[in-house]
């Protein structure tokens, strides 16, 4: 039987692949569209990883009070303010604002049902969560919990401005790419970073170093050694709750599905159909990114769905793994040194002769 959610049907569940299903690709799939800046899944992700507390200020320049990802910041919720947009406002702007209907909250908003999110809205389980077990780690009240979620504010298009005023708030939940050709684990001298049963990347903290080699690495700027220890630390997945056939935290907590998790297959196909959704919602700078098997890192395990170009969520347009071209540069290294061998010899051999 197929279920409905997120917005179709297209998840199936029954006889689909759980979390400690071995040999199955993982990974999230950030919907930016209806990220609402709440920061639950920063939160989360520090709760249950133990990941230590810092000292957030208004930076003056952004509502973004934490900056970027780092050892201490394994989710990292962007706000970046856009003025002048228009035509380009986000999902549920526009459409509110006019008094219409937007694509992923118009149904909550409408005190009806939202794709993907009805059940645990009606104190029930959201379809496509049903393959985990309740979770004693989180409150009462997480997807899944049997508690009423909360209702999906439209505040974008609450109140309509004038177009000459337009502006947008772009959140996005960046984290670990857990990248198919993770260049943290390729340059790791100690083989602290490994690719789990699930095709994530994991640091084990008692066998790094510390020599930042990942750091320099990692095409993302992902990766941070933690000042107290000198260790580098960053997104696991939530290895340990995968183990457990538990959803990572950040998924867990998000209260607008706007971090899903699943088979890798299954959520790059998800988004494909909600990419169509928003084009045809008039978001045409709207883009996937990190979905491409074939781009510099072999594509994403933590892939996203941006309302504009990478560069404005300050992610790398077009990221590459630094040791990608390794073999390449042996080779042309091995070309130069025959020949220069070769021309060694012919001068020593002329030389004899004469
Ligand atoms: S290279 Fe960076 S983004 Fe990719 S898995 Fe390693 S830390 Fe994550
Ligand atoms: S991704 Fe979800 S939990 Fe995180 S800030 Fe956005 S809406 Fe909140």
């Amino acid at each position: 039987m197929t279920h409905s959610a997120h917005g179709g049907d297209r998840l199936t569940l029954d006889g689909g692949p759980k979390p400690g299903t071995a040999g199955v690709r993982f990974g999230f799939f950030t919907d930016t569209s209806v990220c609402i800046g709440c920061k639950a899944c920063e939160v989360a992700c520090k709760v249950w990883n133990g990941v230590p507390a810092t000292q957030t200020a208004f930076t003056g320049h952004s509502l973004d009070n934490t900056g970027a990802l780092g050892a201490d910041a394994w989710r990292h919720v962007a706000f970046i303010e856009q003025d002048g947009v228009v035509g380009r406002d986000p999902v549920g702007r526009t459409q509110a604002a006019e008094g219409g209907r937007a694509p992923g909250r118009t149904q909550a908003a409408e005190g009806g049902r939202a794709p993907g999110r009805t059940q645990a809205a009606e104190g029930g389980r959201a379809p496509g969560l049903e393959w985990f077990g309740d979770d004693p780690g989180l409150p009462e009240g997480a997807h899944g919990g049997g508690v009423a979620a909360p209702a999906i504010p439209v505040f974008h298009g609450a109140e309509a401005a004038p177009q000459d005023q337009a502006f947008r708030w772009l959140m996005s939940s960046d984290v670990c790419k857990h990248c198919t050709s993770a260049a943290c684990l390729e340059v790791c001298p100690t083989g602290a970073i490994f690719t789990t049963e699930f095709s994530t990347v994991v640091v084990q903290d008692d066998v790094c170093n510390g020599c930042g080699y990942c750091v320099t690495a990692c095409p993302y700027g992902v990766i941070e050694r933690r000042a107290a220890d000198g260790g580098a630390y960053k997104c696991t997945l939530c290895y340990d709750r995968m183990r457990a056939s538990l959803q990572p935290a950040c998924a867990k907590a998000c209260p607008t599905d706007s971090i899903q998790f699943g088979p890798l297959d299954e959520l790059r196909a998800r988004a494909a159909d909600r990419l169509d959704e928003v084009l045809e919602a008039g978001q045409p700078t709207a883009q996937l990114y990190g979905a491409d098997p074939d781009d510099g890192v072999g594509g994403n395990g933590a892939f996203f769905l941006l309302l504009d170009d990478p560069e404005v969520y300050r992610l790398p347009p077009d990221p590459v793994t630094p040791t990608r071209n390794i073999a390449a540069m042996w080779k042309v290294a091995g070309a130069v040194a025959g020949a220069l061998a070769a021309g060694v010899v012919a001068a020593f051999a002329g030389e004899v002769r004469r």
